[in-house]
């Protein structure tokens, strides 16, 4: 056959050679450990969590290895839209810190010597290889009308050339040069196949850095490597690419285990180096009858990072959490070690759990709490007012209006405080949380039984009632007052025969923070009042339930 023929009829204005190509790219010098990994997203509009799980896993097993981490944009199917789809990308990544080595910056410029970092700009790189498939016989044009898609495979079924269903040889897989020359004069459009080897009998066997070692049926399919539009769908582009740009990992999702056969053979059909793969299990969630499904951006709105900015979950929150997925030894490590910033946790690829974990709502919240709650009041505030200009302004001009009370807000129970309060896991619930604060109450949680009591209570210790200087005087006069109306200060005895009182200290305490808050829980009644000050004290205090 006169494949080298053919190949010139495809591509006569291809002169590189892949040599000529591999000089631009030397090998990577690397020490001994050292991890090159890469985030290769396909600009899709949003930042599905389960990529944004990859980002985390390849960003720290680079950090962790002293390693190179870089980004390269898939865009070879998603041309029209990459502009805005690409800053999505951007914005996710650096609002979560995650931060590049090599990377191509949003106005174009490609920062490393591996570029150009995005896909759609490397066409004249694919060409190269393809070439040299097509002159090695190891592809061929194929001119069937849309040769890919649903509807080619049909068709493809139709012919005589299927001899089973093991393998699906192509039409076109042995045209003669005369053949070809005669579409290429007709000005035919031509995608590029692979020819494989294989007979569909073969089984191969392969090696996951998660999953260990996996067998699998052999590629048996004439894939497409290119298509008649000149761009080469995934599994031909990333070969290249990681090849080239010395990739020694690739995290991606568990959905390639399947087309892994089909991307080894082309790698040999390459001349090149497998590299090694790490297919990270896919986040799931529970449904309704108790089926693991994957989380998906149709029904989760968690699913799509920018949700989380748009709650206000700290950042550091929503990584804390991702690192207890990939591995759970982070929950134990983080209670060891409560006051360390993440990043002092180590892991390596041996350490990334191979179980799809459960997305869990809960538990995202249980560990925000726990990182709100290192905040110290000042930085809580300007996470809060963060938060606000981007997603509730007007709010942020109330905020920045009344810095100093809501410093003070924020730091309470917080500042100095043993243990602090653990209530808030987003900024976006701050609000409500502290609704009491901008303006009176307009529910109160009272139990219904005690509505006379707490009047009662209320209007006698708006008689004498005084700012307190400190919350040991506070709760002492309270204590004064709850005595000589009939409470029990010793919860003791009022335990052991509680109808001979009226209630305990906590009951009269509770009338007069639900009577402030209009809730029975709240930080520390003494500083809420030292905030809203004496008048607007006594206003609330006068309520009648
Ligand atoms: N663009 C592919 C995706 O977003 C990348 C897969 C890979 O990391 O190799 O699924």
């Amino acid at each position: 056959m006169d494949y080298k023929k053919i190949a010139q009829l495809l591509y006569p204005d291809v002169t590189e050679t892949p040599e000529d190509i591999f000089k631009r790219y030397p090998r990577r010098q690397l020490k001994e450990g050292q991890v090159v990994t890469r985030f290769a997203p396909s600009p899709t509009g949003l930042m599905h969590i389960g990529n944004f799980f990859q980002a985390f896993i390849s960003y720290n097993l680079a950090k962790n290895s002293n390693g190179i981490l870089f980004l390269r944009i898939e865009d070879t199917d998603e041309k029209r839209k990459v502009k805005e789809a690409k800053a999505v990308i951007y914005d996710v990544l650096e609002r979560f810190g995650i931060k590049f080595d090599e990377y191509q910056t949003l106005d174009g410029k490609d920062i490393g010597d591996y570029g150009p970092y995005v896909q759609s700009q490397r066409e004249g790189i694919y060409k190269v290889f393809a070439k040299k498939l097509v002159e090695e016989g190891c592809a061929f044009p194929c001119f069937c009308k849309k040769t890919e898609g649903k509807e080619d495979v049909l068709k493809l079924r139709e012919t005589k050339f299927y001899e089973d269903d093991e393998k699906e040889y192509d039409p076109c897989r042995d045209l003669s040069y005369e053949e070809v020359k005669k579409h290429i004069d007709n000005g035919e459009s031509f995608a590029i196949r692979l020819k494989t080897k294989n007979t569909g009998k073969e089984r191969i066997k392969f090696y996951d850095l998660i999953k260990g070692e996996l067998e699998a049926k052999a590629n048996a399919k004439d894939f497409v490597l290119v298509k008649s539009d000149g761009i080469p769908p995934y599994a031909f582009a990333h070969a290249i690419d990681d090849t080239l740009m010395g990739t020694t990992v690739a995290v991606r999702g568990e959905e390639y285990i399947s087309s892994t056969p089909a991307h080894l053979e082309l790698f040999e059909a390459l001349g090149f180096t497998p590299i090694k793969y790490c297919h990270n299990p896919l986040i799931c969630k529970m449904d309704e009858n108790g089926n693991r499904r994957k989380i998906s951006k149709r029904y989760d709105p968690e699913a799509n990072m920018m949700y989380y900015f748009e709650k206000g979950y700290p950042v550091d929150s929503v990584l804390e959490y991702l690192l207890n997925m990939i591995n759970s030894g982070f929950e134990i490590w983080r209670k060891n070690n409560p006051d360390k910033p993440w990043q002092e946790f180590k892991f390596g690829i041996n350490d990334i759990t191979a179980v799809a974990p459960l997305f869990d709502m809960v538990k995202l919240n249980d560990i925000s709490k726990n990182v709100i709650a290192r905040q110290s009041g000042e930085e809580l505030f300007a996470n809060w007012l963060f938060w606000a200009k981007e997603y509730d302004a007007p709010f942020a001009e109330i905020l920045e209006k009344n810095k100093a009370k809501f410093t003070k807000v924020c730091a309470m129970d917080r500042d100095g405080a043993t243990k602090p309060r653990k209530d808030i896991y987003n900024y976006s619930m701050m609000k409500d949380n502290f609704d009491y604060i901008f303006s009176r109450p307009t529910s109160y949680e009272l139990d219904s039984a005690d509505t006379d009591k707490a009047n009662e209570f209320l209007s006698e210790y708006l008689k004498t009632f005084a700012m307190p200087s400190s919350n040991v005087e506070w709760f002492e006069g309270v204590k004064a007052l709850a005595e000589k109306l009939g409470y029990a200060i010793d919860n003791k005895l009022y335990k052991q025969n509680p109808d001979a009182y009226k209630g305990n200290t906590a009951k009269a305490c509770e009338f007069i923070r639900v009577a402030i808050t209009g809730h029975k829980n709240s930080p520390s009644l003494f500083t809420i009042m030292q905030i809203l000050g004496e008048d607007e004290v006594k206003a609330r205090l006068s309520h009648k339930f």
